[in-house]
């Protein structure tokens, strides 16, 4: 047992975007095969010809790329793999496991109703099954059939789920699938057994959606003389209303958060925890993760998204950044603001303004300050320089000139000075201060801001606020 590789996938279908629910069944399944230094595949199961679209495979490569999930394998893309489902399905026919279906769709359909009409569960009836001694239809001409997998009458499929522990389904509440359809193309739940059979997938982790799909693959994985891998079938994701998350009820795609400024480790310890513990341990990074994750611990109901605790996350995560990444990460942020970096020491600035930002966009937001001019409204600076609070800026604006050092320490030093002289308290002064310099009623200590500033900068912009 210990001998088996482990080897995990992440197989979504690149039929629209991908949100939180969905990049953590990436997520765990990394996670585990990083644990266990086994390997991680990305399999894109593109067979809904309709729906996959290559910007949907664009987005989940960049989705996995902006998290730092990287695999060792793949992406494999189902649809170049029609060779060896049809050769398969060849298999299956010849070793009697499938068979061909005549029965048309409105023959289906008015079984379905017969049965409805009597109170039974609709399911396929075994028109087309061979069964010893059963004689067959003649098949109708010119009718392409279905193949559809024999399934076994009686008996039960069992599987322990790592999540869900024993889950048994008798085989009566199973009819015979459709494994290829009229025009040879084989079924989802198909693909998805040879893949994971051709891949050597040791565990499935995957949203508890496929749970019912479950008991069907371990018919055809039984059927190919394989064993079927350990499952582990994850609880849905919530959102904050308590429904189920999805695009049409507002759920945001990964790039979204990616485009608010959170940080990819962030989001990755948000959702590790959105699902999986590890004691009360709330704030670990990457390795941390990988070093700890089991499928001992995953949640076993449903998880329930929390804003407000990801912008938490993200700020300590901001906070903890370094100076040097601080600044290279907000760059980008700041371009897309239009803000062109002037002669302003971004790392010293964006370490002050860390404190009042949970996202890189609202540090950028607030690093405005130092690129565009304030934009105080006339009525305002009227009220802000009438006496006498007028004449003691433009006291300090003369001290500030005349430092022989531009740094905090100096410029409180002025501050203070004029205070005393004009027998004002500090709001008094700070606060208009603050506002023709900045623009702004609320900044970390004024002293500290404007020695960010270059000198000029600040002299200019008091000048012309004082008029
Ligand atoms: N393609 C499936 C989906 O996107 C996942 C299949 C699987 O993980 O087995 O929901």
């Amino acid at each position: 047992m210990s001998s088996t590789p482990v080897r995990t996938r992440f197989a979504p279908s690149p039929t629209g975007f991908i949100h939180l629910g969905n990049i953590r069944s990436a997520l765990y399944p990394w996670a585990y095969a990083r644990h266990h230094g086994g390997q991680f595949i990305l399999r894109i199961e593109d067979t809904d010809v309709e729906r996959s679209t290559q910007a949907a495979v664009d987005v989940i490569l960049q989705s996995m790329q902006w998290m730092g999930l990287d695999y060792d394998e793949g992406p494999i893309y189902q649809m170049q793999r029609m060779q060896r489902y049809r050769q398969v399905l060849r298999e299956l026919l010849d070793s009697g496991h499938a068979y061909p279906c005549y029965m048309s769709s409105a023959e289906l359909d008015a079984l379905r109703e017969r049965q409805m009409a009597a109170g039974l569960k609709p399911r396929y009836d075994g028109t087309w099954r061979p069964q010893p001694g059963k004689r067959l239809p003649p098949p109708p001409a010119g009718v392409q059939p279905v193949l559809r997998f024999r399934t076994p009458e009686e008996g039960a499929v069992s599987w322990n789920d790592r999540v869900k522990g024993l889950v048994r389904v008798d085989n009566s509440e199973l009819d015979d699938l459709v494994i290829a359809r009229p025009d040879g193309t084989p079924t989802y739940n198909f693909c998805v057994v040879v893949d994971d059979i051709d891949m050597r997938i040791s565990h499935v982790i995957r949203g508890d959606d496929h749970v019912n799909n479950t008991p069907r693959q371990i018919h055809i994985f039984r059927a190919l003389g394989c064993e079927p891998p350990v499952y582990a079938h994850l609880p849905t994701v919530l959102n904050e209303q308590g429904d189920k998350l999805s695009k049409r009820n507002g759920a945001k795609s990964v790039l979204d958060y990616r485009d608010e400024g959170y940080l990819a480790d962030a989001l990755l310890n948000y959702l590790a925890r959105l699902g999986w513990s590890h004691g009360d341990d709330e704030v670990f990074g990457r390795e941390q993760f990988v070093r700890w994750f089991d499928l001992e611990h995953l949640g076993r109901s449903a998880a329930q998204f929390d804003g407000e605790k990801l912008r938490w996350l993200n700020a300590q995560y901001l906070r903890a950044l370094a100076p040097q990444q601080l600044a290279a990460q907000l760059r980008p942020f700041l371009q897309r603001l239009g803000l062109r970096e002037q002669a302003v020491d971004l790392e010293r600035a964006a370490v002050l303004l860390r404190e009042r930002a949970s996202t890189l966009l609202e540090l950028a937001e607030q690093c405005a300050m130092f690129y565009t001019e304030p934009q105080a409204d006339a009525a305002a600076r009227q009220g802000l320089v009438g006496e006498p609070v007028g004449q003691a800026l433009h006291a300090l604006q003369q001290r500030l000139a005349a430092l022989p050092e531009w740094d905090a320490p100096s410029i409180s030093g002025a501050i203070k000075q004029v205070l005393g002289e004009h027998r004002l308290k500090m709001p008094q002064l700070a606060m208009p201060l603050r506002q023709l310099v900045t623009g702004r009623t609320q900044t970390p200590s004024v002293d500290a801001v404007l020695a960010l500033f270059p000198r000029q900068t600040v002299l200019d912009r008091l000048r012309r606020g004082l008029g």
